[in-house]
């Protein structure tokens, strides 16, 4: 029996009323657990999923929506078409059997608190996320480095059977539904092509081979002489994956925020593109505490108005965390300024490449010479002197991002291929060594994958960095060229253009028509190519 277009309207409308308050108590629930690290939270937190997941479990709701889904053109109303799809797609993610589901959400929290609660023990001691970096960045100890560099992967080892369940899990539901593996899903309830991605994947890729091979080259030649060696091995690189470029240039960008108060800039940050952040930063949990999560990230309680958007940090006074506030804070305006008047199912964002788009072009403000001076107060004859070689440390921090994205890439699709692969490990160092260039220690064969969070907790996602750093470089070209004809981020019209067609949008178009109304183009993966050269 067809159902009318009314009664989808009703459908919609009622389950916005079932769907908000659950949503709120699993958001809530999410950000206690992140706080306090307690197992009374988790015990909150996996019983709120699963509340929330009991949302999506009606197999007659679950077909309909399938039919309005594949019959889209027949409903009136671009918005109502977007309802359905995004509806479609959230209740798609969670079918299957409630006992998986179940233990999956179960396996999730489990992961995030051993990954919460991991501290590197070296030489008796016990170190915290923070103060492994720090160690990594400075030490001129190698036998110091090596050991903190093991001891910050032993996480791997903790959480490897978790991440294998939890693989073989989602594969399980996805093959289910008729997909080839939960990779392949994934791709498609994004709303990402699979080809364009590998189109993507494969261009940045060649882009940067030649210019990422030099870049190493100079790296290996400042390590070896500091270091005394002939193999620069993982731990004389900067932190614990070889994120960023170590600074050989001696640029010292940390210096910049010694004794400085990286809220007030941010604060100071926002202000000058007329975002207010201070609501933001009031209900927020910025500071290093015993059980805390040792990330930093941005939560959206919920989604009434006014809306509820908190930040997570852990932050020093440093460049770390300077670059961190900012792209939190990036997702929290995006947050703050969905139009309220969208319906309840499209007041969000477009995509997390959208999301991340915002977050990573402010992020990036902290190696920026303009800013540093203009917002952060930076010694105007210093930066004179750097400024060269900050931009080259720039786009060796932009190169090194790619080569491990492109990492995340290939190994998660070896990972959802087959999550038993007894040769995981292997798979993973010959993809350090082929992007990264950085040889495995003799003889290692330990679970290094499983050390990077992401893999566990936010499967599939690592691309959509990729591609907020495309759709970023396209986004501030577009701000700079036509908007605001200089630095986007000393100009409250930059500030408004992006509420009025960035934020205030939110879902109500999918992140490709985001794109394209905000800078006149499809996705264009040249801004970002030419920032590398
Ligand atoms: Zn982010």
């Amino acid at each position: 029996m067809a159902i009318t277009t009314s009664d989808l309207e009703r459908f919609i409308s009622d389950f916005e009323q079932r769907m908000a308050p659950l949503e709120r108590e699993l958001d809530e629930a999410w950000w206690n657990l992140a706080t306090s690290g307690t197992d009374e939270a988790r015990e909150e937190f996996v019983r709120a999923g699963t509340e929330y997941n009991g949302l999506f479990s009606d197999q007659n709701e679950y077909r309909n929506l399938r039919n309005w889904y594949e019959n889209l053109d027949v409903l009136e109303g671009p918005l109502l078409q977007r309802q359905v799809e995004v509806l479609y797609r959230v209740f798609a993610e969670r079918q299957g059997d409630e006992e998986i589901l179940g233990r999956i959400e179960e396996l999730e929290a489990e992961a995030n608190a051993i990954y919460g609660n991991h501290r590197s023990v070296v030489r008796g001691r016990e170190m915290g996320e923070n103060e492994v970096r720090e160690l990594l960045r400075t030490s001129a100890d190698q036998d110091l480095r090596r050991e903190t560099w093991e001891a910050s992967k032993t996480v791997g080892r903790a959480v490897e059977g978790t991440v294998r369940e939890l693989a073989s899990l989602r594969n399980r539901l996805a093959r289910e539904q008729g997909y080839e593996n939960y990779y392949v899903r994934s791709l498609e309830l994004q709303e990402i092509e699979a080809d364009e991605l590998a189109r993507i994947m494969g261009r940045l890729e060649s882009e940067t081979d030649a210019p990422f091979r030099e870049l190493k080259e100079g790296i290996d030649a400042k390590l070896k002489p500091t270091f005394g060696v002939d193999t620069v091995m993982p731990w004389h690189l900067s932190g614990p994956f070889f994120h960023r470029a170590p600074d050989i240039a001696g640029i010292d960008l940390d210096r910049n925020f010694e004794g400085k108060d990286l809220v007030d800039l941010t604060r100071k940050t926002f202000d000058a593109l007329g975002l207010d952040v201070r609501g933001v930063i009031s209900t927020s949990d910025l500071y290093e505490r015993e059980g805390k999560s040792q990330h930093a990230f941005c939560a959206r309680i919920g989604r009434e108005y006014p809306y509820d958007v908190r930040v997570l940090a852990n932050i020093r006074p440093d460049a770390y965390w300077m670059d961190a506030m900012l792209h939190e804070f990036g997702h929290a305006v995006y947050d703050r300024h969905v139009n309220p008047r969208l319906p309840y199912l499209l007041r969000t964002c477009a995509h997390a490449n959208t999301t991340e788009a915002i977050a990573l072009m402010m992020g990036a403000l902290v190696d920026d010479t303009g800013w540093l001076r203009s917002v952060a107060g930076a010694d105007r004859e210093t930066l004179n002197e750097v400024s060269e070689r900050l931009a080259s440390h720039r786009r060796a921090d932009r190169m090194i991002l790619t080569r491990f994205v492109l990492i995340m890439y290939h190994f998660e699709q070896a990972l959802y291929a087959d999550p038993d692969n007894g040769g995981l490990n292997s798979v993973w160092w010959d993809l350090v060594e082929r992007f990264l260039f950085v040889d495995r220690p003799p003889g290692r064969n330990e679970p290094d994958w499983a050390a990077v969070i992401h893999v566990a907790v936010a499967p599939v996602y690592y691309h959509n960095y990729m591609l907020g750093e495309l759709i970023s470089a396209q986004l501030r070209n577009y701000l700079e060229s036509h908007i605001t004809h200089g630095p986007f981020y000393e100009n409250e019209v930059a500030g408004r253009y992006l509420l009025e067609s960035f934020f205030g949008p939110g879902a109500r178009e999918n992140w490709r028509d985001t794109v394209l109304r905000a800078t006149g183009e499809l996705l264009n993966p040249e801004y970002f190519v030419k920032s590398l050269t």
